[in-house]
């Protein structure tokens, strides 16, 4: 869960990164950073925190040079160590990259050790240094045939930008798990962007041109922009991105996000209809597909539950008992509103259960006669390896309970999931648009390579 920005060619690099990161914040709210590029020299800005915050204009003004890469981070590998900000940087024999890196690779911890068996030093724990180490030990004359011979080895999800050779490169891997969309600035022709999403185009005033292909590696720098490809595989674009991380006013593979998630919510009504009054949703996750669900059935819609925006997201916190505590810090319900009525409230996902759990409590105490909650996405029972953060097996509450127990447990009229086929309807797949659906199908494109624990000394900076 990360975002990643590049922009070639502006004088404002810099200042344009940030924006696009600030569009991104949603996908990672631990650290940021931005390497700027100029001349021959990268600077850098990487610190744990929010965008806004990190990049003060003095910071900003330090960034010189009219090509910037940034990113976002919420640690789903590694630990959320100032070490581990990205970009990342080194220094090798062809001079200085910098690298930025959405997605989790799965073969990391087995690279990693033969890598050190061969002498290598890691500067961090991220899985992201690997494909640097890999890298610099290629001797092949230009960066394109570097980088293809390095990313050979590695196998997982990863959306990379990247400043090497003075140039910005962007790569998906072959699967396409994670989105990366290219971009240029409306009356620049020459001056190019990339990004996780679109939302951060539309910011900075950029247009989309093409979502970077899977198994692209686009290099633009000099008077060039180049397309390499390497062997194709089955295109898995995480389906979850559509169900909740990307924002609605975002498109993934020129599919629109809000559209999609309109689709989802209609699907559930036709899937689980309920005799009920009013539709409300769990807001924000929610918002879109129960506007679907309320359009579909033709129950009025209403904000039952009002967010405060001021609080981080309740899923990081660590300890359950702050958890529980979060969802009241976050969602209110309006009074008076929901008395007596027979409620559908509608959420993106069920993951521990523990949101729900308290919503539905919370809408009992505000008068709800029946609740019946209703899930734009199928069950996740399954772990994701690809860069979604979603608890071990055991902790996810569809692992262990049905439906209709999960109904029990929380004290629920009802509780129903979008069908696995509504949702790769709603998203338009078919044909060459197949998706990641390992955390509902278990059906897992790349099996995870674990190493057994280590027993080294570890370097934690505080
Ligand atoms: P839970 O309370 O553990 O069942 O989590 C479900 C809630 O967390 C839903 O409201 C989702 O919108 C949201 N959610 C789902 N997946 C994630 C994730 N990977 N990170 C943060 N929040 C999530």
């Amino acid at each position: 869960m990360c975002g990643v920005f590049g922009i070639f060619n502006h004088p404002e690099a810099a200042n344009l990164s940030y924006l696009g990161l600030h569009a991104l914040q949603h996908r990672g709210q631990e650290s940021a950073g931005v390497v700027s590029c100029d001349k021959d020299t990268l600077h850098a800005v990487r610190k744990m925190g929010l965008v806004s915050d990190i990049f003060t204009e003095r910071r900003l003004a330090r960034l010189p040079g009219k090509l910037a890469i940034g990113h976002v981070r919420y640690t789903t590998s590694g630990g959320s160590l100032p070490k581990n900000i990205q970009p990342l940087t080194a220094e090798y024999r062809e001079g200085a990259v910098a690298i930025a890196h959405n997605g989790n690779l799965v073969n990391a911890e087995q690279l990693r050790v033969e890598l050190e068996a061969d002498g290598a030093i890691f500067a961090s724990n991220s899985d992201t240094e690997v494909i640097i180490q890999l890298l610099a030990r290629r001797n092949d004359p230009d960066i394109v045939t570097r980088l293809r011979s390095a990313l050979s080895r590695v196998r997982g999800a990863y959306s990379l930008v990247m400043i090497a050779d003075g140039k910005l490169i962007a790569v998906r891997d072959p699967h396409g798990f994670r989105p990366l969309v290219l971009g240029r600035m409306k009356g620049q022709p020459d001056t190019y962007v990339v990004a996780s999403e679109t939302c951060a185009f539309d910011l900075i005033a950029a247009e989309r041109i093409r979502d970077i292909e899977p198994g692209e590696i686009l290099v633009i720098g000099g008077d060039e922009i180049r397309s390499v490809m390497v062997p194709r595989v089955a295109r898995r674009a995480c389906i979850f991105e559509h169900v909740y991380f990307a924002r609605p006013d975002s498109s993934l593979d020129d599919v629109s996000v809000y559209n999609a998630r309109i689709k989802m919510g209609r699907q559930l009504a036709l899937e689980s209809p309920v005799d009920a009054d009013v539709v409300i949703p769990v807001p924000d996750s929610g918002v879109v597909a129960a506007m679907g669900y309320a359009h579909q059935s033709g129950l009025p819609f209403e904000m039952g539950l009002i967010r405060n925006h001021y609080v981080g997201r309740t899923f990081i916190e660590p300890k359950d008992s702050i958890r529980h505590f979060g969802v009241k810090l976050k969602l209110n319900p309006v009074p008076g509103l929901l008395t007596g009525k027979r409620v559908v409230v509608v959420d993106d996902s069920i993951v521990r259960g523990t949101t729900s759990n308290k919503i539905v409590k919370m809408l009992r105490d505000a008068g709800a006669a029946e609740i019946h909650v209703r899930v734009s996405s199928p069950p996740i029972n399954g772990p994701c390896f690809y860069g979604i953060d979603t608890p071990n097996r055991d902790e996810l509450v569809a692992s262990r309970k049905s439906p209709d127990e999960v109904a029990k447990a929380i004290g629920a009229d009802s509780v129903a999931h979008l069908s696995a086929e509504g949702l790769l309807a709603s998203v338009g797949a078919g044909g060459d648009e197949t998706y990641c659906t390992a955390c509902f199908t278990g059906e897992y494109p790349l099996r995870i390579t674990r190493q057994p624990p280590r027993r080294q000394l570890r370097l934690v900076e505080v």
